[in-house]
């Protein structure tokens, strides 16, 4: 991509309503715009960061089992009247009337609207298990919308829906999809800990929720420092396993948010206490829908019992401000390689240059035909302003070509990670891009 055929509205001023560093690179990025308190639009290199994870999410449901489905934003009052849950959910539901004068409801959650479609289709237990999953807004009117995307009040959310025949199956479920979650966090460049939450009246320990540490997350958590080095990718995994025993190996390290730690469970100098923040919440909650809802199935003696159900969320537009808060510098993002929004950044340090603008033209054909996602920067700006964006939108890599280096055949390829610079021909270039995973 061409900058000078993009939409990359970057911001010079850090914006004072900011509180923190995701919001503020989010915005000096040009990557989200704000209509409303807690409503944004995604701007071009917002939407694509925010389509690369939502693709990760994806990859790992359906590799899980999981089936994509989309249910509609919009939900009538009707269906959640029947749950009892309509007058329950209070002033964070946004309600809308129809010109009918029907009642309706930006959805906050779909436990109802799914249930209601297993309860219509599914009348044997032949078809279970079955879990299905959409990525799709949602509205809640939060008291306190802040910090970005982090707490909006309308956010980008994964909710799978898990349905089982009895309480062993549905445990299987939530197994598979404990695992994904780990598998997820982590392909995304997070370190996201599972931590035992509150189950409520269900009970029970099938409750977890996933937390990336950062100073500025809204939870107080603790965990064993053996967290720290785990590394989740590290075996393979077969989702038609018996997953119980990798489950457990996860669970055994201590890990627990402020209002469920036990001081006493873990020695001190094993402790790390840090802030997180919530990126994934998953919960088996039995039959506390589908008997409401009137969701039963025949089980192998003919007789009619109600589904175990369980949901499974992930934040996946806070995803986006929770990765720039474990991964940015003085200068701006530094997107982990699975999320970057173009892999490599060009920048002409010489635009107009005859020299320059035939080399800087000719490695970005030669990068953009062996299929790398190329933001090259061909303005007529000057080479620190442009230095400076590309340390900002955080790119992985860097391709700095000036007037001195392709007098000496060089250009500069730099890991915006780590900041370390090679001065190297063109070509060897290309290779390094090719072959050191950055695609
Ligand atoms: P929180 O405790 O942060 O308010 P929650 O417990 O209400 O979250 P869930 O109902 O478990 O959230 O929703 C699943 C996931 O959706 C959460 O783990 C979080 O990542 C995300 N999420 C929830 N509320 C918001 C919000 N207001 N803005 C952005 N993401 C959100
Ligand atoms: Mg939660």
């Amino acid at each position: 991509m061409r900058l000078t055929r993009y939409f990359l509205p970057t911001l010079k001023e850090t914006p004072q309503e900011a509180q923190i560093a995701s919001h503020r690179l989010m915005l000096r990025a040009g990557m989200i715009r704000q209509e409303s308190a807690g409503i944004y639009s995604w701007l071009p290199l917002g939407h694509r960061v925010l389509s690369r994870i939502e693709q990760v999410v994806r990859e790992e449901q359906n590799a899980s089992g999981a089936i994509e489905v989309l249910m509609p934003t919009i939900q009538s009052a009707e269906l959640w009247r029947r749950s009892g849950r309509y007058d329950d959910y209070g002033k964070e539901m946004l309600r809308i009337i129809d010109r009918h004068e029907r009642e309706m409801l930006y959805g906050p959650t779909n436990e109802e609207m799914i249930t209601d479609i297993v309860r219509q289709f599914v009348k044997s237990y032949r078809t279970l298990p079955l879990n299905l999953y959409h990525i799709q807004w949602k509205f809640r009117d939060e008291v306190r919308p802040r910090f970005g995307v982090m707490r909006g009040r309308e956010f980008l959310m994964k909710d799978a829906y898990s349905f089982d025949l009895d309480a062993a199956a549905a445990r299987t479920a939530y197994n598979k999809m404990f695992v994904a979650y780990l598998r997820t966090f982590a392909r995304l460049g997070l370190k996201a800990i599972p931590m035992r939450a509150d189950t409520g009246p269900i009970g029970g320990d099938l409750s977890h929720e996933f937390i990336v540490l950062a100073d500025t997350g809204e939870s107080g958590v603790f965990c064993d420092k053996r967290w720290l080095e785990m590394d989740v990718l590290e075996e393979a995994v077969d989702f038609d396993s018996d997953l119980a025993p990798l489950v457990k190996k996860y669970t055994d390290l201590y890990a627990a948010t402020e209002e469920k730690h036990d001081p006493d469970a873990i020695p001190a100098d094993q402790l790390v206490a840090a802030r997180g923040i919530e990126v994934g919440h998953i919960f088996y909650f039995g039959t506390k829908y589908s008997k409401p809802l009137g969701a039963m199935v025949t089980n192998q003696e003919g007789q009619l019992v109600p589904v175990e159900m369980g949901s499974y969320g992930i934040g996946v537009s806070r995803l986006v401000g929770a990765i720039i808060e474990a991964s940015h510098d003085d200068a701006g993002i530094v997107w982990p390689d699975p999320v970057a929004p173009f892999h490599v950044g060009l920048a002409n340090l010489r635009q107009g240059d005859e020299a320059c603008d035939a080399a800087a033209d000719g490695i970005y054909q030669q990068l953009t035909d062996a299929g790398l996602d190329v933001l090259y920067d061909d303005r007529d700006a000057r080479a620190g302003e442009k230095l400076a964006d590309l340390d900002l939108i955080g790119l992985p890599w860097q391709i700095q070509i000036g007037p001195r280096g392709v007098k000496a055949g060089t250009v500069e390829l730099k890991r915006r990670r780590t900041g370390e610079k090679q001065e190297i021909s063109a070509e060897a270039a290309v290779n390094a891009l090719l072959s050191g995973g950055a695609t």
